[in-house]
């Protein structure tokens, strides 16, 4: 048990510094210093030791085993940069069904950039830029995101497989960020 909460530790706390080293690249430095914070709470963490693996995420495990990831529901109640946080009752929808809000872009940023990181720490040398599009698009239309989220995150990502990293968090940086929620995909 030992042996698995020190790798664990060290998974979650590797994934951690990639993903605040390149929120600090465009500019969030509370996100960056706050991102998956609740990966380290008795509720999450018990649950990736019992679970870890080293190759996929405990809480796959977890459902499997208990039918219910309850470190799973635990972080995505907690954590922003998930779309899963944002999904709520749908305003003019049938009566109990839930669609994905709209996600503040600050939360789109820091989402794309998981995305990175966690393709970096799972596949190694063999990443490319073009791996978190590929992932993306193995489950495109079955994601209950907003439509404008998904349509932002996708920019993102093909930006980042057809013009690379720098130009992508640069762009980032200097033209979405400033903007906020102001910031446009299409110019009208
Ligand atoms: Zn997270």
């Amino acid at each position: 048990m030992k042996g698995k909460a020190f790798r664990h530790f060290c998974t979650i706390t590797h994934h951690k510094l990639l993903v605040m080293k390149y929120c600090f690249r465009v500019g969030l430095y509370k996100q960056g210093l706050l991102h998956d914070l609740s990966k380290y709470s008795p509720t999450e963490f018990k649950v990736g030791c019992k679970y870890y693996q080293g190759t996929r995420s405990p809480n796959n495990a977890e459902r499997e085993e208990t039918g219910v990831s309850l470190a799973w529901l635990h972080h995505k109640g907690r954590n922003k940069h998930h779309y899963e946080y944002w999904i709520d009752y749908g305003l003019g929808l049938q009566k109990g069904e839930m669609t994905g809000m709209k996600m503040p872009i600050r939360y789109v940023v820091e989402m794309f950039l998981d995305r990175i990181a966690a393709c970096r720490n799972y596949m190694g040398r063999s990443y490319t830029d073009h791996a978190p599009l590929d992932y993306f698009s193995k489950g495109k239309g079955h994601y209950m995101m907003h439509p404008e989220t998904e349509e932002f995150l996708e920019y993102l990502l093909k930006m980042l497989a057809e013009k690379g990293e720098r130009k992508t968090l640069r762009f980032v940086k200097e033209e979405v960020l400033p903007q906020g929620e102001d910031f446009k995909l299409h110019q009208s």
